[in-house]
């Protein structure tokens, strides 16, 4: 039996993977603020070592999979709250498990990003420095200081953030063979979309983010992309960026990849 660890399991992407990957026959176990098997918050230090240590009671030390979904979206606030679920909250549980996942059979994890991780790029991304000194502090109080920006940097330099972080695990984790990719969705029909399009300072901006495809993604369709990159039949995909967006990054940045 293949056991999993899914962040987010409650809502959104995190629910539809949770559905996949129990249909794909994984043991799942469900990390979130409620309905879940661990009921935990990542977004303070102490939560988060609180989580990993009930995963690894229930995971008996050893887990094959790792589904990083909870996140919050820019509306939120404070926007320091974005910074610590998005970013702190996602690199602790990785590196945190890493010693379980090791011991685990074909182990892969993967962590959701989103298509905004590249419109902020790192040379730019004024949180670059802190989050990569693991400053809980200072990257709250930019994004604290960035006035009616805060949500929008906090949003974007997190998940910029995110991926970078992950790619650089690429070399250590690839040796101690465990997989690691991101998957970086565009606007998907979650309760997290909902809460930007009832933010005015947010709405307009979402309405007009309109993917090639000319829709949002369906959570499901976002989480039979986690279930490849879990399964056997990604078995050599590592260090990736996998964009489920609808062709959205091809058509804003097509010679950049
Ligand atoms: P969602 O709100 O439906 O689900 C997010 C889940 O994370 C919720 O169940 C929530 O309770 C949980 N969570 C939030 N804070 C937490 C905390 N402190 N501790 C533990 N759990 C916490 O949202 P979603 O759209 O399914 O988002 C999943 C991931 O996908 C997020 O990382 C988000 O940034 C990313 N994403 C979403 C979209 C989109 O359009 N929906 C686009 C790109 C990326």
């Amino acid at each position: 039996m293949t056991t999993t660890l899914i962040t987010g399991s409650a809502s959104g992407i995190g629910a539809a993977t949770r559905q996949a990957l129990m249909a794909a026959g994984h043991h799942v176990i469900g990390v979130d603020l409620r309905q879940a098997d661990i009921v935990g918050d990542l977004s303070t230090a102490e939560g988060r070592q609180a989580v990993i240590a009930q995963a690894l009671v229930l995971c008996h030390g050893k887990l094959d999979g790792l589904v990083l979904c909870a996140g919050l979206g820019g509306q939120t606030q404070p926007a320091s709250l974005v910074t610590s679920v998005n970013y702190f909250g996602a690199v602790e549980l990785l590196d945190g498990l890493l010693p379980a996942l090791q011991k685990g059979s074909h182990p892969a994890a993967v962590v959701i990003s989103s298509v905004a991780s590249a419109m902020l790029p790192w040379d730019k991304n004024p949180l670059a420095a802190a989050c990569e000194a693991h400053d809980e502090a200072t990257v709250s109080a930019i994004v604290m200081g960035a006035g009616a920006q805060g949500g929008n940097l906090a949003y974007a330099g997190s998940k910029n953030a995110l991926t970078v972080a992950v790619r650089k695990r690429a070399v250590a984790w690839g040796q101690r063979g465990v997989r690691l990719n991101t998957l970086a969705p565009g606007a998907t029909e979650t309760p997290l979309l909902q809460a930007g399009l009832e933010d005015p300072r947010f709405s307009e901006a979402i309405k007009n983010f309109v993917a090639p495809l000319a829709r949002r993604a369906e959570p499901s369709e976002v989480a039979s992309v986690v279930a490849f990159l879990m399964s056997p039949a990604a078995s050599f995909v590592h260090g990736a960026q996998f964009y489920v967006d609808g062709g959205i990054d091809a058509a804003t940045r097509p010679t950049q990849f």
